[in-house]
């Protein structure tokens, strides 16, 4: 198998901005597997609050291309096989296996999965950081009936009130860990107020006892760690402390581990909400293969960028559509 690496920077519609930072455009790294005449395809996404760069991507990914062999079903002897490192560059390869994989097999990855693509639940469209008012238009304007709302500003609750007098959408609301203990004690049963069905990382990645607390206040609105997980070993170290999870390829390292999480997760209780970084249709539509496993979903990535090179994962409002194609069902645009 002969593995390629290119960097491809990803042109945001808007500012992205959430309590980590603001971005006009990320860079990701693209990969292609190649087999005879199949090529599977894979991506890392390069976010700067993960420590993750394109240059990091193409070098893990230049170090495991002596290690993968020619047979692309031994997916679980080539993973074990990886150094450790860069989780974006294990999940774009993981990803390009399982699409080199499922295409040599003629079927569509979810159907080897044992899945049907129609028991997905619906995506989210997230409305990241702005004034209120801006935040409140293009939240009435997205016509998504599910939002995700960014918060972590001085202005939350005032967000989280024009947003409501703007949509009748399910909304959900992420602090991606700008809150105290205490701010989020007091603000979550405020914004409660306004009918929200998740709250997700309210507090900082290693203050798990802080969410443990915080669900103990029985606040009304369910508690789902994002940035406090990344794969199956730190699923379990949440039980109990938080309601749910949130699973993306690039924390896991891939499909393989974020099956074992999602498979955790249930195990321990947990409900769990597959979502993305800022992603093409490569990486989103991989995800999208797992989404019918999952209690909610979050998978705007190709939404938010306008070069997208690939088609993949297709909406219909809010809904998720698979092809029927063998592999991901991604080709180029
Ligand atoms: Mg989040």
């Amino acid at each position: 198998m002969l593995l390629r690496a290119e960097p491809f920077t990803l042109d945001l519609r808007l500012t992205w901005r959430i309590a980590h930072g603001a971005s006009q455009q990320r860079c990701n790294v693209i990969a292609r597997l190649s087999d005879g005449d199949l090529t599977g395809l894979g991506e890392g996404a390069g976010v700067p609050h993960w420590n993750e760069t394109p240059d990091g991507i193409v070098q893990y990914l230049a170090a495991a291309a002596d290690l993968l062999g020619d047979d692309p079903a031994l997916i679980e002897t080539i993973l074990n096989r990886l150094p450790p490192g860069s989780r974006a560059g294990r999940a774009a390869l993981d990803i390009a296996l399982h699409d080199l994989w499922s295409q040599r097999l003629g079927q569509p990855l979810y159907r080897l999965f044992g899945l049907d693509p129609s028991a997905a639940p619906p995506t989210s469209f997230t409305i990241a950081m702005d004034e209120p008012t801006v935040m409140a238009e293009r939240a009435a304007q997205s016509g998504y009936p599910i939002l995700k709302i960014k918060l972590g500003s001085p202005d939350d609750e005032a967000i989280v009130a024009v947003i409501r007098q703007a949509t009748d959408a399910r909304l959900r609301v992420d602090a991606n860990a700008a809150w105290t203990r205490q701010q989020a004690a007091d603000l979550i049963p405020r914004l409660a107020a306004y009918d929200l069905e998740l709250v997700e990382q309210p507090l900082p990645r290693q203050d798990i006892e802080g969410l443990r607390w915080l669900r103990q206040q029985k606040l009304g609105v369910p508690i789902f760690a994002d940035e406090s997980v990344c794969d199956a070993h730190e699923v379990a170290a949440l039980a109990g402390a938080v309601d749910g999870v949130v699973i993306k390829l690039m924390k896991t390292g891939g499909l393989r581990e974020a099956l074992r999480a999602i498979h955790t997760a249930r195990a321990l209780d947990m409900q769990v909400m597959i979502s993305c970084m800022v992603e093409t249709s490569v990486a989103v539509t991989a995800a999208a293969h797992l989404a019918p496993l999952c209690d909610y979903a979050d998978l705007d990535g190709p939404l938010l960028i306008k070069n997208d090179p690939f088609e993949g994962v297709r909406y219909q409002g809010a809904k998720l559509c698979l092809s029927d194609r063998p592999g991901l069902g991604v080709t180029p645009r």
